[in-house]
């Protein structure tokens, strides 16, 4: 079995003092040593959280980043190249809230991909279908033509997160059978798309929580978690994390 992925995603969340009081509450526990576990926070806190988990195992990531990819006259963009310059490692890449408040397409994703992978960055590239496209039955022809980008990067180390958007933030998660078609149908899919046979690890993500986590990460084809709101609290994300090790 690969060894698991839990990543929080804090979105627009955090103060420094908040921040410190929340690392704080992590250092206080034993990070176990076969997860790989991230945190990706808005931009001005990462090289905060950079220097302040320096000393732990835990990666610091962005939750986008900039189109473009040189530096110029691109007023308020952050790029790929600033974030791992700060400490990133990793980026979140087309999570839902960006392609729905910021209408973020396959041609814009496609450049960001690029740019973080040319950056050093590990993308996590988010995929998910809307509650109306699922229950007209289009679930799985919204997730191919989102991965369908992927054909331009058969080679590319990068995670992909399946995050029903009706599932983000909402308290209603994907049955463990919903969640095991869809990453298997991704699997097949990405397969045909890439022609690649590495594998690529397919995280789920969508109103995970302390007790729900160990049955998600116990589903076949589930190599970890994307953890939104569950991971703004230091306990619980210990707790999802710990699930990932049983
Ligand atoms: C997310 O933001 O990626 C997410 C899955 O959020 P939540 O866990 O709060 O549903």
């Amino acid at each position: 079995m690969q060894t698991p992925w839990i990543i929080g995603n804090w979105k627009m969340n955090g103060r420094i003092d908040r921040n410190i009081a929340l690392i704080n509450a992590f250092k206080t526990f034993r990070l176990p040593e076969k997860v790989h576990i991230g945190i990706a926070s808005s931009y001005p806190y990462i090289h905060q959280l950079y220097t302040e988990l320096q000393e732990t195992s835990i990666w610091v990531g962005a939750e986008d980043c900039s189109q473009f990819y040189d530096d110029g006259a691109y007023t308020g963009e952050v790029s790929a190249n600033m974030l791992a310059d700060c400490g990133a490692k990793f980026v979140i890449i087309g999570h839902s809230e960006r392609r729905t408040y910021f209408s973020e397409n396959n041609d814009l994703l496609k450049i960001k991909l690029q740019n973080a992978l040319s950056a050093g960055l590990l993308p996590i590239f988010c995929v998910g279908e809307t509650l109306q496209e699922r229950e007209s039955g289009q679930e799985e022809k919204v997730i191919a033509s989102q991965l369908a980008i992927l054909r331009d990067f058969a080679d590319a180390s990068m995670i992909v997160a399946y995050e029903p958007v009706w599932a983000i933030g909402t308290g209603k998660v994907a049955e463990p059978e919903q969640i095991q078609a869809m990453h298997q149908f991704m699997n097949e899919e990405i397969l045909s798309i890439t022609g690649k046979r590495d594998k690529i690890p397919l995280l789920y993500g969508g109103s995970v929580n302390a007790d729900n986590a160990s049955i998600i990460l116990k589903t076949s084809c589930v190599d970890g978690a994307l953890v939104g709101g569950a991971s703004l609290k230091a306990d619980v994300f210990m707790r999802i994390i710990t699930a990932a090790t049983e």
